[in-house]
């Protein structure tokens, strides 16, 4: 398939070409014929599946085509994400494929002064990108105007609603026109997700690749067992590995985040955090420096790291595991993207055991667990142990089959739970 194929007009073929992409991605593939067919659209995929051109290489064909020229701007294509990161690269996008087009379009999202924004606004635009916070600010202030929307495009609807903006969507929901046409994009699709895309979609179509639970077989996925206390320690002889080019690191908290960067720079490591309690340049000076390779790790925490599209990342490291299983699936999914092999490794204190089982639950496979390092923790090994136990005495599935994972795992965790039992009762 090319894009010649998707029957795209000249101008878009011109600057795609010049990007050189010489191939559709399977999510552009299948949604861009339906977009330009005029249909409402769920798109089951994640940030890396290029789902950013499978959107809004469509919008701006069709508003090309449409183009009244003479007439003053209006915005005809609204795009609403969750992250300012995102909604940046959603801009360069747009400036992408739209170079040759005379369309106009510009990004507005919080925390910096609105007065560019404002601007850019009042000199007109037909594509607005828009954080929902900002976006509100501005419709109440009567600066942002909408009453004649081609397009409304809801990305990243599930992260969307973990942040917390439900209420923003449906305020936003109430301010568009109700004849438009909508696109909906989500990496998981949970019930929420469901309820919401009915109320807004009408007779959508539905495209997906990989779902979620099927976490890309490509990445390597790697446990270690460790003490919470010991963490810093392994990841330092962990990122001295000289295989570990490029990784970003997961911390649970901006204030942890900013610790482990002290102690990594102390241990002669090259390493930045960004997250939401940094300023945007210092959050997208760290950035670039990762992207130039002048900073190795990058430690982030989840909110922060939505809008992260660094190719090439040969590892993630979850410092801590996520407390929502999902998350692990978006976290890895940043390495191992455009066939690049990556690797992501967890690093599981007792405590966090329970957080392991449910992703393995999720993703339906059983991670493997590296016990070769100086740091291996006993205690989260014979809680994972225990886990498997209980799900042996669970009620019996069908055939007996009681519990996930290798025999040979099974044997380890019993042979480490009968040591771990006899040096607890020689301790006493
Ligand atoms: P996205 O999922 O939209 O965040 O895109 C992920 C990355 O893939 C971005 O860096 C895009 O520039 C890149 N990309 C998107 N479509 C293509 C394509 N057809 N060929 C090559 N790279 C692409």
């Amino acid at each position: 398939m090319t894009f010649e194929q998707l029957d795209l007009i000249q101008p878009i073929l011109e600057a795609l070409k010049q990007q050189e992409y010489t191939t559709p991605t399977p999510i552009q593939a299948q949604a861009i014929p339906k977009i330009l067919d005029g249909n409402d659209l769920i798109g089951c995929a994640q940030t890396g599946t290029g789902k950013t051109a499978a959107f809004s290489i469509p919008i701006i064909q069709k508003l090309t085509e449409s183009a009244e020229h003479g007439k003053r701007r209006m915005v005809k294509a609204l795009i609403i994400t969750p992250t300012r990161e995102l909604a940046i690269q959603i801009g360069e996008s747009f400036e992408a494929y739209g170079r040759y087009t005379n369309l106009k379009h510009a990004v507005v999202f919080g925390g910096v002064s609105q007065v560019p924004q404002v601007n850019l606004l009042r000199s007109g635009v037909d594509i607005l990108i828009a954080t929902p916070g900002r976006l509100l600010d501005l419709y109440n202030q009567g600066i942002v105007k909408v009453p004649h929307l081609d397009f409304f495009v809801l990305d990243e609807a599930d992260r969307m609603l973990d942040m917390g903006f439900i209420h923003d969507i449906k305020r936003i929901l109430q301010i568009i026109p109700a004849k438009r046409q909508t696109l909906l994009f989500s990496a998981t699709m949970p019930p929420e997700i469901q309820k919401l895309a009915n109320a807004m979609l009408h007779k959508p179509q539905r495209v997906e690749v990989t779902p979620v639970s099927s976490t890309v077989d490509i990445i390597k996925q790697l446990v270690y067992f460790v003490e919470a206390k010991q963490k810093k320690d392994l990841l330092v002889t962990l990122l001295n590995n000289e295989t570990v080019e490029s990784v970003l690191v997961f911390a649970r908290t901006k204030h942890g985040s900013d610790k482990l960067v002290k102690s990594l720079v102390k241990e002669g490591i090259r390493a930045e955090a960004i997250h939401g309690n940094k300023s945007q340049n210092a959050r997208q000076n760290a950035l670039n420096n990762f992207k130039d390779r002048k900073t190795k790790v990058l430690i982030a925490t989840d909110i922060a790291a939505r809008g992260i599209d660094v190719d090439q990342l040969s590892h993630v490291i979850n410092y801590e595991l996520p407390e929502v299983p999902e998350t692990y699936v978006h976290r890895i999914g940043r390495t191992g993207r455009a066939g690049n092999k990556g690797v992501a490794i967890s690093l599981v204190a007792p405590e966090e055991v329970k957080h392991l089982n449910e992703i393995e639950h999720l993703i339906k496979k059983k991670i493997r667990v590296v016990y070769d390092h100086p740091f291996v923790s006993l205690a989260s090994a014979l809680g994972a142990s225990k886990a498997m136990d209980n799900a042996k005495v669970a009620p019996a599935p069908a055939k007996g089959k009681g519990y996930r994972g290798s025999k040979a795992n099974g044997d380890f965790f019993r042979r480490k739970k009968r040591e771990g039992q006899r040096s607890a009762s020689k301790k006493r």
